[in-house]
């Protein structure tokens, strides 16, 4: 199945409201200060990019799933159910699959990551709120958004870097 994943990801994750141009326009928003003129059209390579390692799209899947199980009520662990209905604040196992994602793209991505995930900026802040005491589950879904956001606007910096010195 060479990139039946891709196109699995992108599937699951419009399935939860989240589509590319929105992780390319929190990759924007991330490289602002820096590229004024960037367009989130022009960051969608790089998320696209970001989607394609096995790695990532592993964490999708799994962020994905479990945030679904813990909205049907099938985790046979009430406690833990009951962390992710709430987002509970000291759960962190959500961030650390997501680091997973940026430990690929250097420390420029966990920075970033950080960052929008204190910001919570467009779908990260939309998808954070609907996942608040609202029968939905976007636990783990909010912050492998961030980490891919993060991801590619780390991996538009380098490029950007390598291209200008060449
Ligand atoms: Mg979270």
């Amino acid at each position: 199945m060479p990139d039946d994943f891709l196109e699995h990801c992108l599937q699951i994750l419009e399935e939860r409201g989240v589509r590319l141009e929105d992780i390319a326009d929190c990759a924007r928003y991330l490289q602002a200060d820096y590229h004024v003129d960037l367009t989130a059209e022009e960051l969608e390579e790089s998320v696209r990019a970001v989607l394609s390692k096995r790695e990532t799209q592993y964490a999708v899947m799994t962020a994905i799933e479990l945030d679904k199980c813990a909205e049907e009520g099938k985790m046979s662990d009430k406690y833990l159910t009951d962390a992710l209905m709430r987002d509970e604040a000291l759960f962190g196992s959500d961030e650390v699959l997501a680091y997973g994602i940026c430990n690929t793209y250097g420390s420029i991505a966990l920075t970033n990551f950080g960052f929008i995930d204190k910001k919570k900026y467009g779908i990260i802040k939309k998808i954070n709120r609907e996942g608040k005491n609202t029968g939905r589950c976007n636990t783990f879904l909010d912050d492998v958004v961030g980490a891919i956001a993060a991801s590619a606007a780390s991996r538009f910096a380098h490029r950007w870097k390598r291209e200008e010195s060449e």
